[in-house]
């Protein structure tokens, strides 16, 4: 009898414990790094490791025990007629699984419409969320949702965002979801009063019919990050600038960062029984990295780290998630350089006990340093041009540089002369920014490989493969029974 009982005990844990492994919901969380190769991503697993004042306490970036814990895949990402590639194909080949043209979203390399893997999970009757640091219609969200030819076409893209109806849908680009007859009719009024950037609107949709649209599509819209913590509902519009945030390094005023997002979204998405798909980017990398500041870069990758801190614990809990960290692409080609040194140089150098001969192999010291940068080269570039004319000399450059990097350069350190008239700001600070060893190869991106890790839930993924294997491998495990 005894036996029986323990019997019949056993037979009804077994039975809960699978019924309840069946129930676990599949969830695919995407967390796209734009234009962060490899080299990028290692400034900060190197940040954490070297830097003497790191504030990781085990010296390990989240994203490095991501890799090590998880699977790691070398990514190529070629287009159906390029070796290099933009956002927008990149998107496109890792969102749906096909090759396409530059500059196409959500179409094969002939135009036909293809469907994301954001589609297949909505089909499931999954929740659905896509949120980024950039503008929403921007090429990495868009290519989950959108069809259209030139990734310019923001009037088609909205159209096709607001027929789709991710129930999460957060980002800047408010710009994109209004015409100028919407700003001149004077029907946004009531809404502008709570707009906190609504001087920087300019408005990009061609179509005066949108952003009524959204209006009565039943997203609750919020437009600055404590509108966002009020909404309590399952389908959330954040609105959250007029195009991109502003980066991190230069503060985001009213914008809720990267990793308040992504806990929104997964609070909200991970309320269906069914579980969820989330595309989270981190794109500023990219435009940090066109500039070619390498401070900004990796104060951008600083929030991605705090995100990916976020999302592991996640995933940790929630073992039937899989989470995938990669990059569309690599922007700028950075890395470090040794150079040589000037004779004045070296001596100091010498002093400071750590270099042999004649070149700087670059101390460990100029990670910490790149953090004393005070603003993006953006925006201190566009402060300094907003000088009187008279007050834009050489000299006055140099202080300037200097004192918003924490630098103590020369003129000729920065590439300018006393007397020189013309000179590019832009360029000097980047000249300044070569003495900490900091080198990239172009503005543009490149055509690095890129690393693509899978963690959580097991899933088969080559050791190097072309990005369109990415989409493949979400299918195959949201198909999976
Ligand atoms: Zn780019």
């Amino acid at each position: 009898m005894v036996k029986k009982i323990i019997l019949s005990i056993f037979c009804i844990l077994f039975f809960l414990s699978t019924s309840f492994a069946k129930e676990e919901p599949k969830n695919v969380i995407l967390f796209i790094a734009d234009g962060t190769g490899p080299t990028i991503m290692h400034l900060l697993m190197q940040y954490a490791k070297l830097a003497p004042n790191s504030p990781f306490k085990d010296r390990t970036s989240t994203l490095e025990k991501l890799i090590n814990e998880g699977k790691l895949s070398l990514v190529s990402n070629d287009t159906a007629f390029s070796i290099v590639t933009d956002s927008a194909a990149a998107a496109t080949q890792f969102e749906t699984g096909y090759k396409t043209k530059p500059e196409a979203v959500g179409v094969d390399k002939d135009f036909n419409p293809v469907d994301s893997v954001l589609i297949m999970a909505k089909e499931q009757g999954k929740a659905t969320g896509l949120l980024t640091d950039t503008y929403v219609l921007d090429a990495t969200p868009a290519g989950l949702f959108g069809h259209v030819q030139n990734r310019r076409n923001y009037t088609d893209l909205s159209k096709n965002l607001l027929e789709v109806k991710p129930d999460v849908v957060m980002g800047g680009g408010f710009n994109h979801f209004v015409s100028k007859n919407n700003l001149k009719s004077g029907v946004l009024t009531n809404i502008l009063n709570k707009v906190p950037y609504k001087d920087d609107i300019t408005p990009k949709n061609q179509d005066d019919t949108t952003f009524e649209t959204l209006l009565k599509s039943g997203y609750a819209i919020a437009f600055d990050e404590k509108g966002l913590s009020k909404v309590k509902g399952n389908k959330i519009f954040g609105r959250f600038a007029a195009e991109g945030y502003p980066f991190n390094i230069d503060g985001l005023k009213s914008a809720p960062s990267l990793t308040t997002m992504t806990k929104k979204a997964v609070d909200t998405l991970s309320k269906n029984k069914k579980g969820f798909f989330l595309l989270v980017e981190a794109g500023e990398v990219d435009w940090a990295a066109h500039t070619n500041d390498a401070a900004t870069t990796l104060r951008e990758m600083l929030e991605a780290e705090e995100t990916l801190t976020y999302l592991k614990n996640w995933t940790d809990k929630h073992p039937n998630t899989l989470l995938i960290i990669t990059a569309d692409h690599d922007t700028g080609g950075f890395g470090f350089n040794y150079r040589k040194m000037t004779k004045e140089e070296k001596e100091y150098k010498m002093d400071a006990g750590y270099v042999q001969g004649h070149y700087d192999y670059i101390s460990p010291d100029n990670l910490d340093k790149l953090l004393e940068q005070k603003g993006s080269f953006y925006i201190l570039s566009k402060q300094f041009k907003a000088l009187p004319k008279d007050k834009q000399t050489p000299q006055k450059a140099l202080d300037y540089i200097n004192k918003n990097m924490g630098l103590n350069l020369t003129l000729n350190q920065i590439g300018l002369e006393e007397n020189q008239k013309d000179f590019n700001i832009e360029k000097a600070f980047k000249k300044a920014s070569e003495n900490l060893g900091v080198v990239w190869n172009t503005t543009s991106h490149t055509s690095s490989p890129l690393l693509a890790i899978f963690y959580g839930a097991e899933v088969k993924a080559p050791n190097i493969m072309h990005n369109t294997q990415i989409a493949q491998i979400i299918r195959e495990f949201l198909n999976e029974k």
